[in-house]
């Protein structure tokens, strides 16, 4: 599984990538990027949280 954003939806609040910073950064352009990798079973509940708590309900986790 792995974290995604939808960088026209984000607002670049931060949120996501102060709860899970393992999986989210903000790129330049102030907008969230998920990683490339496959999120580990022991970040889950960090991204998890991400997905809740993003204001805009930019992130998907498939
Ligand atoms: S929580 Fe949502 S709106 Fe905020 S930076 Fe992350 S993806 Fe963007």
């Amino acid at each position: 599984m792995k974290g995604f954003v939808d960088k026209d939806t984000c607002i670049g609040c931060g949120l996501c990538a102060g709860v899970c910073p393992d999986i989210f950064e903000m790129d330049d352009n102030g907008k969230a990027v998920g990683s490339e990798s496959e999120i580990e079973e022991k970040l889950m509940d960090d991204a998890k949280e991400a997905e809740a708590g993003c204001p805009v309900s930019a992130i998907t986790l498939e």
